[in-house]
C-alpha cells in the first residue's frame, strides 16, 4: 500500500567511505508483505547499503525508518529486537559450533519455551535437522548458506535482509532457496534480497530495485527491469 507506511523506509541515505560515495543519497520504501530484490553491478553499493539498513554500518548522511520510526541511532541489536534481521554476503556461521549450537546462538536471550523443540523445527524447516551435529565448517556450501538463513529467521523477524543468498550455489540448490525464500513470505516475513543470478531474482522477486554507482537507477517489476535498455546496458553488459 504505497500511500499508507512502509515497513522500511529510506531517507537520502549514503555512506561514504573516505573520499568513495559507496551509497548515495538513495530513498526507497519496502512494503510490508513484499518480496524486493536488489540488483546492480560489483561495487554499485548493494551490501553497503544492507548493512545500513540493518545497523552494522552508519550512516554518513540520510535516515532509515521502520513503520514509520527514525531508526537510523539504533542498535543493530536494537534493530533485532524491533524485528529485523539479515544474512550478510560473507558466511558468518560458527565453524567449530555444531549446526545445532549455531541455531542456539539467536535464541539464547528466549525464555520461557522449549528451546530444543523450536531449534528442531527451525533445523527440520531449512532440511539441515540430519546434521544437527555436524561442524558447521564441514557443511556442504549450500547447507550453510541455509544455516545461516535459518539463523537469521530463528527469532521469526517481520523483516529479512539476505545478501546474495544462492552465490556458488547448484541449480537444485539455488531452487531449493527459492522455495525457502517464498515459504518464509508465505509465513509473513518480508524479505528484501541481494542478489546477482537473474533466474533466482525471476523465482523470487515481486519488484526489483537496480542499484548503480551507489544510486537507485531503476524501480520497477522483473519484466519492466529486464525491458529497460538502460538497466541492459549497465548491468546486463549490452
Ligand atoms: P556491492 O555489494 O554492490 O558489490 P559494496 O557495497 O560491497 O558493493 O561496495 C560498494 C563500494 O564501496 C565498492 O567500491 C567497495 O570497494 C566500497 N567499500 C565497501 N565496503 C567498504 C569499506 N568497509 N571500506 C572502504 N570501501 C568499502
Ligand atoms: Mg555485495
Amino acid at each position: 500500500d504505497a500511500t499508507g507506511e512502509a515497513l522500511l523506509r529510506t531517507e537520502g541515505l549514503t555512506k561514504q567511505f573516505g573520499g568513495l560515495v559507496a551509497v548515495d543519497d538513495v530513498t526507497l520504501r519496502v512494503e510490508s508483505g513484499e518480496i524486493r530484490c536488489l540488483i546492480g553491478p560489483n561495487g554499485a553499493g548493494k551490501s553497503t547499503l544492507l548493512k545500513l539498513l540493518v545497523g552494522q554500518l552508519s550512516p554518513s548522511a540520510g535516515q532509515v525508518f521502520y513503520r514509520g520510526e527514525d531508526i537510523t541511532d539504533l542498535s543493530q541489536h536494537d534493530r533485532a529486537r524491533n524485528g529485523m534481521s539479515m544474512k550478510f554476503q560473507v558466511p558468518a556461521v560458527y565453524g567449530d559450533l555444531s549446526v545445532r549450537q549455531n541455531v542456539h546462538i539467536p535464541l539464547q536471550r528466549e525464555v520461557d519455551h522449549n528451546i530444543d523443540a523450536e531449534i528442531d523445527s527451525t533445523l527440520e524447516s531449512f532440511g539441515l535437522l540430519d546434521e544437527a551435529g555436524t561442524r558447521a565448517d564441514d557443511l556442504a556450501h549450500g547447507q550453510q548458506q541455509w544455516l545461516e538463513i535459518a539463523m537469521a529467521s530463528a527469532l521469526d523477524p517481520d523483516l529479512l535482509l539476505l545478501d546474495e543468498p544462492a552465490a556458488g550455489m547448484s541449480v537444485q540448490e539455488t531452487e531449493r532457496t527459492a522455495d525457502y525464500v517464498h515459504r518464509l513470505n508465505d509465513q509473513g516475513v518480508t524479505l528484501l534480497v541481494i542478489e546477482h543470478d537473474i533466474d533466482f531474482v525471476r523465482a523470487i522477486a515481486q519488484s526489483v530495485t537496480v542499484l548503480h554507482q551507489g544510486e537507485v537507477f531503476a524501480e520497477g517489476t522483473i519484466d519492466e527491469i529486464e525491458d529497460d535498455p538502460d538497466v541492459r546496458r549497465i548491468y546486463l553488459g549490452e
